[in-house]
């Protein structure tokens, strides 16, 4: 597949002709499921969105039974800043319900398979997105990230993911999970190509009202030979996988070669990120999911009164796991709970965002795990807990508000993609693109 670099320098005739072989070539590898729909809505080079990013007079479900047949008002202010580029929606990819989970099950669609081997799971929330770059069925997609959406597919698939800061791009037009941990971000098939979308979507934005308003550019200063600080974590990583224990010892010699200086240093017990992030992510889920009651948005099922209309609506629109976190977030906001549970949690929040920033007192970039093992076989992660347990690895990030990219490492026995995550300090981009064209090429040139 041709890099997003190479498509932004196609001629316009070049470029219907490869979009009607890419429509083909997704039409032939239909049981992967990593597309709920395929149009062109623009003149420009094709990227795939999300199924929670609106497109203008195009559907937009997050992969939900409540939202079928809704059609989105408004360009999403990523999707505008692409269409000025030259860059057009072309595909709308499959994620787990309202961005909740971590395999790609729950969508109402059904199922996304990992192109690597279709027994094992895409990864979620964005598993349409990683698996379509994956396949060779993307140039490159747009997912979300709340607690690791798209870092975790994209180290399952074999790709390149990026979260940016919390504020950094827009989310107007993101159907809200959790809207103080929700950010956009690329999924590519390497770095450069995620620093070129990433600065297209970051451009500032006055209509949310959480975005940081800063229009730096990574691509001009690209420098994968600058000498950096990297932190690395020896206790934290202990309870990962001889898979991605593995591909941490490479990444590290790797860095090491590139001439980076390693630091060990530690982060507290991952244990409690996982209480913090399910306890907010819940209990803001709960309150934006409210807007989904049959009256303003998407399905109806009509009821002898209005209230009878709601419970219908959502008993019928919501799947179970979108439930059970409705259910977890009204409990933990919950009048003597809430002290108990919500606000124990932000406090745990604050320690964890003092704890990132305290290691990057000294150091530029800490490398991280995405997920403690390859992506699991399907069914493996049934039980919920077990689910957000995997989530370990990447949840902290987005309780501090970082910026941390996935990349592909090493591939096991197996032939499964292992990825690590770079993370770096609020609104420092420009360092964790750097750090990461470096490690991508250091990592290439040893395989
Ligand atoms: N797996 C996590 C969850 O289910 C993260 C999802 C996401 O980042 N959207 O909440």
């Amino acid at each position: 597949m041709i890099t997003l670099k190479q498509a932004l320098e196609l001629s316009q005739e070049e470029l219907q002709e490869f979009k009607q072989q890419l429509a083909a070539k997704i039409e032939q590898n239909k049981e992967l499921n990593a597309y709920i729909d395929v149009q062109d809505f623009g003149a420009g080079v094709p990227i795939a969105i999300k199924d929670n990013i609106q497109v203008k007079n195009w559907s937009v479900t997050a992969a939900s039974k409540i939202l079928q047949g809704y059609i989105a008002p408004y360009n999403a202010t990523v999707v505008a800043k692409m269409l000025e580029a030259g860059l057009s929606p072309f595909g709308r990819t499959n994620m787990d319900e309202f961005a909740m989970g971590s395999t790609t099950e729950t969508s109402f669609y059904g199922k996304t398979l990992n192109p690597h081997n279709q027994e094992h799971v895409p990864g979620g929330s964005s598993g349409g997105s990683a698996a379509a770059v994956g396949a060779g069925l993307a140039i490159a997609a747009l997912g979300s990230d709340t607690g690791g959406s798209i870092r975790q597919p994209a180290a399952y698939c074999g790709i390149v993911g990026m979260k940016p800061t919390y504020g950094r791009v827009s989310r107007y037009g993101l159907g809200a999970y959790a809207s103080s941990l929700d950010q956009i971000g690329p999924m590519t098939q390497n770095v450069e190509d995620a620093a070129i979308l990433y600065d297209i979507i970051s451009e500032s934005d006055p209509k949310d009202s959480t975005n940081a308003q800063k229009d730096d550019k990574v691509v001009p200063n690209l420098d994968p030979s600058r000498k950096l600080k990297i932190a690395v974590l020896p206790k934290y990583i202990e309870n990962a996988s001889k898979d991605v224990q593995d591909a941490y010892a490479k990444a590290v010699n790797a860095l090491q070669a590139a001439g980076h200086e390693i630091v060990e240093k530690e982060l507290m017990d991952a244990k409690y990120d996982i209480s913090a992030y399910y306890i907010t992510a819940t209990a803001e889920a709960t309150t934006n999911l409210a807007r989904y009651d049959g009256i303003r948005y998407g399905n109806r099922v009509v009821g002898k009164n209005l209230e009878e209309t709601f419970i219908k609506t959502r008993s019928e629109g919501f799947g179970d796991e979108v439930k059970r976190r409705i259910l977890l977030g009204n409990f933990v906001l919950s009048n003597g709970y809430y002290e108990a549970y919500y606000v124990k949690a932000q406090k745990t929040r604050h320690i964890i965002k003092d704890e990132y920033a305290k290691v990057f007192e000294e150091v530029d970039l800490i490398l991280s795990p995405v997920a403690p093992s390859v992506a699991p076989k399907f069914g493996e992660l049934a039980n919920p807990m077990d689910m957000y347990l995997s989530d370990i690895y990447t949840i902290s990030v987005n309780l501090a508000g970082l910026p941390a990219i996935s990349l592909p490492i090493m591939k096991n026995g197996e032939g499964m993609p292992v990825g690590l995550q770079l993370i770096a300090k609020a609104y420092d981009e420009q360092t964790l693109f750097d750090g990461a064209l470096s490690l991508e090429k250091e990592v290439a040139s040893n395989n």
